[in-house]
């Protein structure tokens, strides 16, 4: 059951502020409410439709589609089936970086930038427009209410970024406040801090909880080496994104917190890829994404195999992700969902392992407390951090232009600011960064055990 206030929030509240910033997310959601429930040729349909379209207004208003769509003699509108977009060649985020120009649409709507989040270690610069954004936000709105909650019902959010305090913030704040979601910012998880964040919670009381599955549950078992009951609270869900989501803390967040956990898999360049419903199935956002699984040799593999996940995001006209590559890992799913829902189901994403890292007095933080400190350099093309042991960490840098001593100094520096002083900081320089056997890269590694380290503080 919906609270009054939820309803004011959900009613009247979010819909006013998503008009004011001219976002149409309340009509899309409606309709993403109605077409979730269509058969698969009908969503198919929908797709090709939409495609067409997307296709059709890059070569009129996107340079570089209008140029790569005549070199190939590709023409748009009279595509015929969803296969022919494997007629198209990739988006990587090197396409990106040398086309960010040419990929703005001429036509475009309130195009922001935007930077990858952390877990890459290739910063990435790329424009979102506002008809994109109102998207993304009815497809997460939606996922959000399959669970049986609401956008203004009670939330905490537990995230890794940096608290920063500008003007933007403070709107964000209060608009926090207004929308009753209080942000914990995870980024450091000494146990000081994570008496505190328990305190938070069982003071809030939320409905649901959203965040890293490493955060929430490090957060939940520090609950409960503390003895803290954590599922007396009335959560009814935990929101895991944005990194892999492992059996052990899915089993964790559920114990302590007494609430289902529901996984989601998207990101801000790729979109809001897909989103786990109540019955357990994996559901893709396919009305406004086509998704293909791919394999090293940029094959389209059949449903079952796993390979990368490659996506074409059919609402980014004003900057167009089209057969864009994730570099995450994952299977497609042949099942239906019990839900009855027609939406496509992936299955088994790999990859998004952003581990934890520990300091050397035992802090535990995420490891994009690492991360930052090697992507705010220029000079450096790729990376990987490993920390070997809590007095040794490795860093594989591939230099970049002007990467020289006073980088080092800088890099060796920022780690030990962070890790502790007398950490030995390895600086290698590298030629390239090789993956994972799971052919996903992971830009921090820890092998110390975060778990074990906390337990005897
Ligand atoms: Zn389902």
């Amino acid at each position: 059951m919906s609270g009054l206030y939820t309803r004011l929030v959900s009613g009247l509240l979010f819909p006013l502020h998503e008009r004011l910033k001219q976002h149409d997310s309340v009509a899309l959601r409606r309709g993403l409410e109605d077409s979730q429930w269509w058969p698969r040729e009908r969503i198919e349909a929908l797709q090709l439709e939409r495609l067409r379209a997307l296709l059709v207004h890059a070569r009129d208003h996107v340079p570089y589609y209008r140029e790569g769509f005549a070199r190939i003699g590709f023409d748009p509108a009279a595509i015929a089936s969803l296969a022919e977009l494997q007629r198209l060649p990739f988006l990587g985020k090197a396409e990106i970086r040398a086309n960010t120009e040419a990929l703005k649409a001429d036509d475009a709507v309130g195009l922001a930038r935007f930077n990858t989040g952390g877990s890459s270690g290739e910063p990435l610069i790329f424009f979102i427009g506002d008809r994109r954004v109102s998207h993304d936000v009815a497809a997460k709105w939606r996922a959000t209410r399959w669970w049986g909650v609401d956008i203004g019902d009670p939330e905490i959010v537990v995230w890794g970024s940096p608290i920063e305090l500008g003007a933007q913030d403070r709107v964000r704040a209060l608009r926090d406040r207004l929308f009753r979601t209080e942000l914990l910012p995870a980024f450091e998880m000494s146990a000081t801090k994570l008496d505190g964040f328990v305190a938070r919670i069982r003071a809030r009381r939320p409905r649901m909880l959203f965040g890293y599955p490493s955060a929430l549950s490090h957060i939940g078992l520090h609950a409960e080496r503390r003895g803290i009951r954590m599922d007396d609270l009335g959560i009814e869900v935990a929101f895991c994104t944005s990194e892999r989501l492992y059996d052990h803390q899915r089993e964790a967040i559920e114990r302590v917190f007494g609430c289902p956990v529901a996984n989601g898999y998207g990101s801000r360049d790729a979109g809001f890829i897909a989103h786990q419903c109540p019955q357990g199935g994996m559901h893709l956002t396919a009305e406004d994404l086509i998704v293909e699984i791919v394999d090293g040799e940029g094959r389209v593999l059949p449903p079952g195999q796993a390979g990368e996940i490659v996506v074409t995001h059919l609402a980014t006209g004003d900057f167009p992700f089209i057969r864009y590559r994730t570099g995450d890992v994952a299977v497609m799913d042949t099942a239906t969902c019990a839900c009855g829902r027609g939406l496509p189901m992936l299955r088994e994403i790999q990859g998004r392992a952003t581990d934890f890292v520990v300091a050397r007095d035992g802090t535990v933080m995420h490891g994009l407390a690492l991360i930052y400190v090697l992507r705010d350099l220029p000079q450096v093309a790729g990376f990987r951090i490993v920390q070997e042991s809590l007095e040794h960490t490795r860093v594989q840098v591939v230099p970049g232009v002007g990467f020289d001593a006073d980088t080092v100094g800088r890099i060796e520096h920022g780690l030990a600011a962070r890790l502790g002083e007398g950490v030995r900081i390895d600086v290698e320089q590298v030629a390239e960064i090789a993956p994972e056997k799971s052919g996903k890269y992971r830009y921090v590694v820890s092998k110390v055990d975060a778990s074990e380290v906390s337990c005897a503080t």
